[in-house]
């Protein structure tokens, strides 16, 4: 009956079933195990009216015009700069900090000094990883440096995942370089926004097609088993191709102990006044026990509600119970070794692909996620 089953209705499964069933003419089931579609990038209208993001704020952002072109089949965008600043002391810091935020934090003369000594060791324009920045022994930019360092990283990081920026991959907190520019935006990517009447039309007009039949409410293990290399759809043999998205340990009941990841705990608050932050993403870097908070109407550009909705995010270490989501896996070497044993699992079931932030155990964004999502697809 169906040629091709997907596992996960969230951006991974949801590009890859989309272009199997068009492209391929494939038949394509896709169980999810949540009562919606979209994934983390699900949102929705509150009580209030107020278009909120479920698991977190998302803004989609890219480089890449294929991406870009594929997903505006689905949406037109609210396109805009995306912006957030950081909440240090009494002010309110640009972030990722830049050329404005030097010159915020330190008075004119040693401002432009600073800032010709950053353009002179790593050109205008250039993006530099804090944790590169702190290895440059020049005692101004070690000024610089630790700045940023000890009222943008250490406290936010120690919150965000456990650890300091030095026991984290580098590769995180290179996600948000100092920037040797006057950019105050959160990404450098030419394409910004959010979808223009939310992610979750975006994902149902993806998913209306006629080769593809959702099944919501369905955990996989419902009606996949595995037996040796053999999968079975609803106990009988089944030889088309499965896309996983979901966690791969729990595929195999953590045999092997449980993969680690950082949860999040999102606290939404309505207030019955206009504006509550006047910003879209407020980080509190040095202060409070959340991260940040987003008000929605910033992000959606939502105007046709009164009052604001905002969430707090509370990260804490994912442990498997029921209920938790596992949000960020924690990318170091003992926990990809773990990672590669449970893939040697699958290494036999040659229709069988791992996709996703979950399967993969990677730290995605929507867009790098749609184009894996291409290349599986065409693949297949
Ligand atoms: P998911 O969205 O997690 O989808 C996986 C789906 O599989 C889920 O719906 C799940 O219920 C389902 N599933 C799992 N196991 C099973 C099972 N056994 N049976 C059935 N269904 C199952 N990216 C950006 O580009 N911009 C942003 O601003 C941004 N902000 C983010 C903020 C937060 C707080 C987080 C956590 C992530 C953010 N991301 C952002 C990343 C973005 O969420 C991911 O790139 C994207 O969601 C990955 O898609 P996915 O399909 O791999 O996973
Ligand atoms: N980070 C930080 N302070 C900030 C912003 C980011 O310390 O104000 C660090 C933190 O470790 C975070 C990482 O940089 O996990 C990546 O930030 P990003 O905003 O990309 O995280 P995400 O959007 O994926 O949650």
């Amino acid at each position: 009956m169906y040629d091709c089953i997907v596992v996960g209705a969230g951006i991974a499964g949801a590009v890859a079933a989309r272009k199997l069933a068009e492209e391929k003419n494939k038949k394509v089931l896709i169980l999810e195990r949540r009562s919606h579609i979209g994934g983390n990038c699900y949102d929705m209208k509150d009580d209030y009216g107020i278009l909120i993001h479920e698991y977190g704020p998302h803004i989609f952002h890219t480089g890449m015009q294929d991406v870009q072109e594929y997903l505006s089949r689905f949406t037109e965008w609210h396109a805009f700069g995306h912006e957030v600043v950081a909440k240090v002391g009494d002010k309110l810091i640009p972030v990722p900090f830049n050329l404005n935020t030097l010159h915020m934090v330190y008075e004119k003369e040693k401002a432009d000094r600073l800032e010709q000594k950053l353009k002179e060791t790593y050109g205008e324009g250039s993006r530099v990883p804090i944790m590169k920045l702190r290895e440059n022994e020049d005692p101004d930019i070690q000024e610089i440096a630790q700045y940023v360092y000890e009222n943008v990283f250490l406290r936010y990081t120690m919150k965000q995942w456990g650890q300091t920026p030095e026991e984290i991959s580098p590769e995180v907190t290179g996600r948000v370089p100092v920037l040797v520019s006057y950019d105050n935006r959160y990404f450098q990517d030419t394409y910004q926004g959010v979808p223009l009447h939310g992610f979750t039309p975006m994902f149902e007009k993806m998913l209306d097609h006629e080769n593809i039949e959702v099944r919501l409410e369905t955990d996989c293990k419902e009606v996949l088993s595995f037996k040796g290399d053999q999968i079975f759809f609803e106990g009988t043999e089944f030889d088309g191709d499965v896309i996983y998205t979901g966690a791969i340990d729990e595929l195999f009941e953590c045999r092997f102990g449980r993969l680690p990841y950082r949860s999040l705990d999102f606290h939404f608050e309505h207030y019955d006044q206009d504006s509550y932050q006047g910003h879209s993403v407020v980080n509190y870097t040095v202060s409070e026990e959340y991260t940040r908070i987003t008000e929605f109407k910033y992000l959606t550009g939502q105007k046709d509600t009164e009052g604001t909705t905002i969430v707090k995010e509370y990260p804490f270490a994912y442990s498997g119970a029921k209920g938790e989501i596992p949000y960020y896996a924690i990318l170091n070497e003992e926990n990809q070794n773990l990672y590669e044993r449970y893939k040697d699992l699958t290494k036999g079931m040659k229709k069988f692909h791992l996709l996703g932030r979950l399967a993969e155990y990677k730290y995605y964004n929507i867009d790098a996620m749609t184009k894996k999502a291409f290349e599986l697809a065409d693949a297949i």
